[in-house]
């Protein structure tokens, strides 16, 4: 196996499944990243952006009555009082700096609940750069207001109509529209996912997350946490907050996926709990698939973890067992939304609230009386019209 080749992979996994006419492209983005990322004056321009823009840092809180009811000490990294209201900005923010540097004009993303599509279009008008964002008919219609909020920031919502018309066919589309257009155009991918180096280049610019969270837990409890928890759709703001700790073999890493109704009934976004190896958006990787290999719609009640994959680096941390998996259903995660607003006063992403309730779990069990550092990947006030169906026992899957 070549070098060249080891690179582009995790393990089995990853890789560059894409048509030859974006092999070059994907080169130029990687030789172009590498350089950046090595350059102390794109370092300072992302830090600046990220201070004095974003709002970083982001508090590392510690969620004293939480702790005190589930019996081990628990922390909350806000990433939900970012700008934009979660941690997508952060990779947004350095994606776009990078499609500057390399000169180009326009940027292109894809969207599914529409919350990565906010970013970006918040970006392209920080930065002046003409933005397309490409997103499913069906969730165009399921997120109009995030529809409304992209077009207020000026960017163009292109709708897509192949396929299930959701955010897996909007990928699609990117991917298709940069193949034609990379001359000018730069892709701002949203999550772990798609071919390398998209997995990696996301990995360093959320890996800010665990950078803060380590020299921000070594100062409050002068050691670091028995264990860190992030929600996993596609696997950003989960790989950023184990990012720094991956070589910390006593900090256990748990990613939780979206167990919608339960996977038992097979209405889930549970990539991995069943692992099916396939290949999807130029990258190899766990997918949700029927048994010919066709891709499978992902459920779940939060929108944002309805991916029906995971970024490849997950799943060779699964494989080779540094990382720990499960998944929470529906259920599970309201009842934790609810508990995280009624004891700490903050209203999560049901995202996020995903990974709440598998702290919950793990402090009442394994983990009693140890540290748990969860990632709060963005708040909640985006899903308040959802969590209200719920309550009224109205359908919130589709
Ligand atoms: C998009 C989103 C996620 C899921 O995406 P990842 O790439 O897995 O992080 C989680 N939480 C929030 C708040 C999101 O907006």
């Amino acid at each position: 196996m070549s070098k060249n080749r080891e690179n582009k992979y995790f393990g089995e996994f990853g890789g560059q499944y894409v048509a030859e006419s974006l092999m070059n492209t994907l080169e130029e983005l990687e030789k172009a990243f590498d350089e950046a990322i090595s350059d102390p004056n794109f370092i300072n321009e992302y830090m600046y952006y990220l201070k004095e823009y974003v709002g970083r840092e982001t508090p590392l809180y510690y969620a004293k009555r939480l702790s005190e009811k589930y019996g081990a000490t628990i922390y909350l990294k806000r990433e939900d009082l970012n700008h934009t209201g979660a941690h997508k900005i952060n990779n947004v923010i350095g994606q776009i700096l990078l499609a500057k540097r390399m000169g180009k004009t326009k940027i292109i993303a894809e969207t599914g609940a529409g919350q990565h599509g906010v970013a970006t279009a918040t970006g392209a008008a920080l930065f002046n750069m003409e933005c397309t964002i490409y997103m499913g008919t069906e969730d165009i219609e399921r997120q109009k207001l995030n529809v409304f909020r992209m077009q207020m920031l000026g960017a163009t919502v292109s709708p897509v109509k192949t396929g299930s018309a959701t955010l897996k066919d909007a990928t699609n589309e990117a991917i298709r529209t940069w193949a034609e257009r990379a001359e000018d155009t730069f892709y701002v991918l949203g999550s772990a996912v798609g071919p390398y180096p998209y997995p990696k280049i996301v990995k360093e610019f959320q890996r800010i997350i665990s950078t803060e969270t380590k020299r921000q837990i070594l100062e409050k409890e002068g050691k670091l946490p028995d264990a860190v928890v992030a929600c996993v759709g596609g696997g950003s703001n989960s790989i950023g907050m184990f990012a720094d700790f991956i070589d910390e073999k006593d900090v256990d890493l748990i990613g939780v996926e979206a167990g919608g109704l339960g996977i038992e009934t097979g209405k889930h976004a549970s990539a991995m709990a069943l692992g099916q190896v396939g290949v999807l958006h130029g990258m190899k990787t766990y997918l949700l698939q029927d048994d010919d290999g066709n891709i499978q719609l992902a459920h779940s009640i939060s929108a944002g973890l309805d991916y029906p994959g995971v970024g490849p680096e997950h799943a060779y941390l699964r494989d080779t067992k540094r990382a720990t998996y499960v998944s929470i259903t529906d259920k599970e995660c309201m009842d934790a939304l609810m508990e995280l607003c009624r004891l700490e006063g903050i209203i999560p992403a049901i995202e996020s609230a995903h990974a709440m309730a598998y702290v919950f779990k793990m402090a009442q069990n394994e983990y009693k009386g140890k540290t748990i550092v969860m990632c709060l990947s963005g708040r909640g006030d985006k899903d308040v019209d959802t969590v209200a169906k719920y309550m009224n026992g109205e359908e919130t899957n589709k």
